[in-house]
């Protein structure tokens, strides 16, 4: 292991002491120091081994209420969440999965130094309703002046779906009856 310094480029070390635990570490089992560019003095079984003493003891008193507030992560919970991680779920899924919510899932990965969450996609599962094809049927009855029911009885919509689509793609369908009437017009 070595710990490159980002300011110099020189390496620095690739262990270090560790006075907690009085014993010589590679430097991987030290947390990153952000402000010193730096690990930190001691090592992760030694860093606020106090506070997490005290937190197992608050949690073997009171199993219930440590799980509801959501702070405290077993090791085997954190190596579900990593499993979760590899397996490349969103953090709403990995919240199905292990009973509780994204936010405190998100935080224990932050803690744990694991890696993000797969990012929810927002392409629609399903191909489009309103195809480019359905659009020209839309816009080729409107010019003949069918009204929105009577445009929804021909291509299975309900009058307002159809009402809907000619508001949200006005533009495309006014391009579709330019066209339309440019080759009725026989011009080009
Ligand atoms: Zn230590």
């Amino acid at each position: 292991m070595m710990w490159i310094d980002p300011r110099s480029g020189a390496v620095v070390a690739k262990s270090k002491f560790c006075p907690g635990c009085e014993s010589v570490k590679p430097v991987a089992a030290f947390p990153w120091w952000k402000k010193r560019n730096a690990p930190y003095p001691r090592c992760y079984d030694c860093v606020n081994k106090k506070a997490r003493e005290q937190r197992a003891l608050q949690r073997a008193r009171r199993p219930s209420d440590a799980s509801r507030r959501g702070y405290f992560f077993t090791a085997v919970e954190i190596a579900k969440l990593a499993d979760c991680i590899n397996r490349r779920m969103t953090s709403k899924e990995a919240a199905m999965v292990m009973g509780r919510s994204p936010d405190s899932l998100n935080q224990a990965r932050r803690n744990h130094y694991l890696p993000r969450f797969r990012f929810p996609s927002r392409a629609p599962a399903e191909p489009h309703k309103w195809r480019d094809d359905r659009l020209r049927a839309v816009a080729k009855l409107r010019l003949k002046g069918f009204s929105f029911s009577m445009v929804g009885r021909e291509l299975g919509e309900t009058r307002d779906a159809i009402s809907g689509a000619v508001r949200i793609y006005r533009q495309r369908i006014a391009e579709l009856q330019a066209h339309e009437a440019r080759i009725a017009m026989g011009s080009r």
